[in-house]
């Protein structure tokens, strides 16, 4: 093998064009090769290429315009024979692209296709759902303290309390609710009647040692996700329209959910598309998303499906029946780290009468 990036390196149709004239790559190839092309062109040099190109992996017009680009920038020319650059990935094309890569690979070896600018919105956002799982699991250690196992004897009365409690119910169906919360402060409960809208009775305690177990075990998922983006994870951009033969829909990101030893998140155009996720927070759960796949061995979303629509996150998804199905599925975790940030507006989202 004479490839020497990550990216490129062990793909026959590339090391083939790295060391033989008949390897060469050009306009009409189609493939997982074509689109690990394309994407370092998009790496290195910001090139445009039609999304159609990019979803079927093709190489048409727009890729071989920015292969034609890419080789006139750095005046490669096969001099026995031409004495202008060509649309083709030939030998010298092929050794330069790969070398180009290699180097950016060695500076952040995590990061796969990510553009500079891509890999500092990527880091950013990692950085960010880190803090916000800080903020959900001290939220977290308050429920633990004052749930029947925990070692608070006196309830703090607080709305956070409250509001935390509500949020587990709702996302995760584990009611941690005890005879102490009782009863509810009246201006506490005027506050949380608005912000649940609909709930007119709130519920009762709960003696079940489901609840608790129920409890615990999000307690220990929270604390585990938190731990594994302290990890090593390695972060591909990916273009193409499918993976492993399925369409992929309208995915931000997505892990390899059926091939738990690939950690690798997957991030998609749409990931940098501020009308689909528009904020840093929004990207930061989706990353927490992902980890949640990995860490909780967790293939598909029970209950909701692939592509819940209009879930209020401090309401869950009315589709979601019980904890065992939002404990092993990964929206559940990521409306709850959302919905219990300090600045979470619940005002701003439809409830699940939404579409109706
Ligand atoms: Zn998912």
């Amino acid at each position: 093998m004479s490839l020497q990036s990550q990216s490129f390196k062990g793909d026959q149709k590339l090391e083939a064009a790295a060391v033989s004239d008949p390897g060469h790559i050009m306009m009409g190839a189609i493939g997982g090769h074509v689109s690990k092309i394309q994407r370092g062109l998009m790496q290195l040099d910001s090139a445009v290429i039609s999304s159609l190109e990019l979803g079927e992996a093709q190489y048409g017009i727009s890729t071989a315009n920015a292969v034609l680009a890419y080789k006139q920038k750095r005046n490669i020319i096969n001099r026995s024979y031409q004495t202008q650059a060509d649309n083709i990935v030939g030998k010298m094309t092929m050794t330069t692209i790969d070398n180009e890569i290699f180097i950016k690979e060695s500076a952040d070896p995590d990061f796969i296709f990510l553009s500079d600018r891509q890999k500092e919105i990527v880091k950013a956002d990692w950085r960010r759902s880190k803090q916000m799982l800080d903020v959900a699991l001290r939220r977290l250690q308050i429920v633990a303290n004052t749930t029947s196992f925990g070692d608070l004897l006196v309830t703090p009365r607080t709305l956070a309390l409250y509001d935390t409690k509500l949020k587990i119910l709702n996302v995760f169906h584990i009611n941690t609710f005890t005879s102490d919360d009782f009863p509810i402060p009246p201006g506490v409960l005027e506050t949380l009647r608005h912000r649940f809208r609909g709930m007119t009775v709130m519920p009762e305690p709960s003696n079940s040692p489901v609840d608790s177990i129920n409890f615990s075990i999000l307690f220990r998922n929270f604390t585990q996700l938190r731990w594994s983006l302290e990890q090593k994870v390695r972060k591909e951009f990916y273009t193409q329209s499918t993976f492993k033969g399925e369409p992929l829909g309208y995915y931000a990101a997505f892990v390899d959910a059926t091939n738990p030893a690939d950690s690798t998140i997957r991030i998609t155009r749409r990931y940098f598309d501020e009308v689909i996720v528009p904020t840093m927070d929004n990207r930061a759960v989706t990353l927490a998303h992902e980890r949640a796949h990995t860490v909780f061995l967790a293939n598909g979303h029970p209950g909701t499906g692939d592509q819940p629509f209009c879930v209020a996150p401090h309401m869950g998804d009315p589709n979601v029946h019980n904890a065992d199905q939002a404990l092993a599925n990964p929206y559940c975790y990521e409306w709850l780290i959302y919905s219990l940030q300090p600045d979470y507006d619940p005002g701003r989202f439809k409830g699940p009468e939404c579409g109706t």
